[in-house]
């Protein structure tokens, strides 16, 4: 029996949250949930959208599946997505961009993995006002971050059978901060052989990958760049309704969808689960319940594949919920 922590989230993370739930309860694998509520809704109860009883259920059972959480633009509290990362130390973010079946786009063989490391970076939140008319903002790099990622990076593409990893950055401007990144990932890169190491400036990236995104295979990036070429990314598969993510630490993985919680379909069953369920297969595979996520995976492409029970972001009219019935349905 897997003990995973469930957050529900904000906005539509109930909707999709409940959905890849019944998905993972069918999937064959036994897990027994702990829900806990973070995000706008609990802040007037325990003043703070993130309390510790949430730090302390995900940090106890070192694994869960979690819905997106709303941060007010330019204002209020910090993100909590960025304060959970940083307090559980989840210093990998995975997120994976693979052609699926029946979902049209201007691609067909995309299959790529962003590696974005999730610490520090210009998300360490060193910033600040100067006098009235200016802004100021400090990008954090360390060696040891850098060698931490860059080696999870290597580590991945080669338990994975990936054959390249590309090294993303900007040295040739921020000649300290992502000097170092580019330094440190290539002193990672030097022992791993059987893996090809790359070099690409990270707007020549963006071209590239719209261009040859076939080209690619596994990139690591600072946190930054990682953001923005991971919704790239999102993008050549399906948009975001079909990316799903993971924020993994020596110890715990957080699951959760790239997206956001699309707040102006809160409450309506309306928004692509699959992002979601996806990140659920993510974790089953990293539970080591690889029958459990290939019985997932047959639901879901058998659903895409017919392409009637699919959501509005798909071209269909289906709801959220009955999307994942489909899903279920379809899981043999
Ligand atoms: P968003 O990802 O929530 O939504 C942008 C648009 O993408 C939506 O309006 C919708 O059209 C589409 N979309 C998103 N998810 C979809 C799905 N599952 N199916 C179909 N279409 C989908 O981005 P936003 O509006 O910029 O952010 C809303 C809030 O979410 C903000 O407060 C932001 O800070 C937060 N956010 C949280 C996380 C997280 O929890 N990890 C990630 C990103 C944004």
């Amino acid at each position: 029996m897997h003990k995973i922590t469930l957050i529900p989230g904000d906005g539509t993370g109930p909707d999709i949250t409940s959905a890849a739930r019944r998905v993972l309860d069918a999937s064959g694998a036994r897990i027994e949930w702990e829900v806990v509520e973070a995000g706008e809704k609990v802040i007037d109860t325990y003043g703070t959208p993130l309390p510790a009883h949430v730090l302390e259920s995900i940090s106890r059972n070192g694994l869960a599946l979690k819905g997106p959480l709303t941060t007010p633009v330019g204002k209020g509290f910090r993100s909590v997505n960025v304060a959970l990362r940083q307090e559980l130390d989840l210093y990998a973010c995975v997120r994976p961009a693979k052609s699926l079946p029946g979902i049209k786009t201007r691609y067909e063989d995309v299959d790529l993995i962003v590696v974005r490391e999730n610490t520090e970076d210009l998300y360490a939140g060193i910033e600040h006002r100067v006098g009235k008319n200016a802004a100021e903002s400090i990008k954090i790099i360390t060696r040891e971050a850098s060698e931490r990622i860059a080696r999870f990076a290597f580590e991945l593409a080669r338990r994975e059978g990936r054959k390249k990893v590309t090294i993303v950055h900007k040295a040739n401007i921020m000649k300290f901060t992502d000097g170092l990144f580019l330094e440190s990932a290539r002193r990672v890169a030097e022992s791993y052989p059987d893996v090809t190491a790359e070099e690409m400036i990270v707007d020549a990236m963006c071209m590239k990958l719209v261009q040859t995104p076939e080209n690619y295979d596994v990139m690591v990036l600072p946190n930054l760049y990682g953001d923005i070429v991971s919704d790239l990314a999102a993008g050549l598969v399906g948009g975001l309704g079909v990316a799903p993510g993971a924020n993994i630490g020596d110890r715990i993985a957080v699951f959760e969808p790239v997206h956001g919680s699309a707040p102006k379909y809160t409450g309506m069953d309306k928004v692509n689960p699959l992002a979601t369920i996806l990140s659920g297969v993510m974790m089953l595979k990293h539970l080591g319940e690889f029958e459990a996520a290939a019985r997932v995976m047959r639901g879901v492409t058998a659903v895409l594949h017919e392409g009637k029970t699919v959501t509005y972001d798909l071209g269909g009219t289906s709801k959220t919920s009955e999307m994942a019935a489909a899903v279920i349905e379809n899981m043999r």
